[in-house]
């Protein structure tokens, strides 16, 4: 719960983190070379808030493998789930979430049945496949998800994943259309993904808020993540780290200033990274 300096400054710690190709391996979604770091943090009782394009059903049974019982967050910021156990504890009012599952959660943005009535109609001028086009074998085939697992992504609320096969100088045009409608497209890892105008930023902002007016102090955050979907996540926390894609290239941009290079992808270089940062941050005490 608290990490101690030297001077013996105390504060709290919260770690935000993208799951593909930083938690999880690219190629085959492992996290078992990050156990060594989640069971640490786990071991402080510093919070890891999963932070996802994934949907709530894949996320849910990520948490319960990991043993994780804070909140997390699915389809790019769209979606925040709140344990019931969690909720009780922080005393949180309920009045606009919903309750299912053994969950509270709340849905920012556009409802998807709103999105796919868009996309049916950009169908006509575009080349591209979401998610609704495809079978639980499509799925299957373009993400090398398990059966069982491309189900569970396909089970989504807020947001569209799609597969761009037309022109990159279509998608900018495509983007024009979405945002008449206010909605957007995100690049993520293996797709882009149709939402509405709320990020990850939103939902690292409302959580953070939420742990600051739990603990009646400021925490120091982290955050991990590979994609351009990331940044806007990264540019909330005091640390950020930046995991490598496959072929070992960074992500860049500008405005991230002090970030902390993963040595390697998926989860032995995030476990690198947890550490690199809990370090940069009891540095950053003791200066
Ligand atoms: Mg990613």
């Amino acid at each position: 719960m608290i990490s101690t300096d030297s001077h013996s400054r105390a504060y709290h710690t919260v770690v935000f983190t993208d799951l593909d190709g930083t938690l999880l391996n690219h190629d085959d979604y492992s996290y078992k070379a990050a156990m060594p770091a989640i069971d640490e943090l786990r071991a402080n009782g510093t919070p890891l808030i999963l932070v996802s394009s994934k949907t709530r059903a894949e996320m849910a049974q990520l948490c319960a493998e990991l043993v994780i019982t804070d909140p997390y967050v699915c389809e790019n910021g769209s979606l925040i789930v709140m344990p019931e156990a969690w909720v009780k504890s922080f005393g949180i009012a309920t009045d606009s979430f919903t309750f299912s599952d053994g969950a509270w959660q709340f849905v920012q943005g556009a409802k998807r049945p709103q999105i796919l009535t868009l996309l049916a109609e950009l169908k006509r001028h575009y080349d591209f496949t979401g998610f609704a086009d495809m079978s639980v074998a499509n799925v299957v085939d373009c993400t090398g998800l398990s059966e069982a697992a491309a189900a569970q992504a396909m089970q989504r609320l807020a947001t569209e994943p799609l597969l761009w096969h037309d022109k990159e100088s279509a998608l900018i045009e495509f983007a024009q259309q979405l945002s008449k409608h206010n909605l957007r497209v995100v690049k993520g890892g293996r797709f882009y993904h149709v939402m509405a105008h709320c990020d990850k930023s939103d939902a690292v902002r409302y959580l953070l808020n939420t742990y600051e007016s739990h603990y009646g102090a400021k925490v120091k955050s982290i955050a991990l993540g590979d994609s351009p979907n990331d940044l806007v996540m990264l540019k909330e926390v005091d640390q950020a780290v930046v995991m490598p894609h496959k072929d070992g290239t960074y992500m860049h941009d500008d405005e991230l200033l002090n970030e902390i290079r993963a040595p390697q992808e998926g989860a032995r270089g995030w476990r690198a990274g947890v550490e690199a940062a809990l370090q940069a941050l009891r540095n950053g005490e003791e200066a």
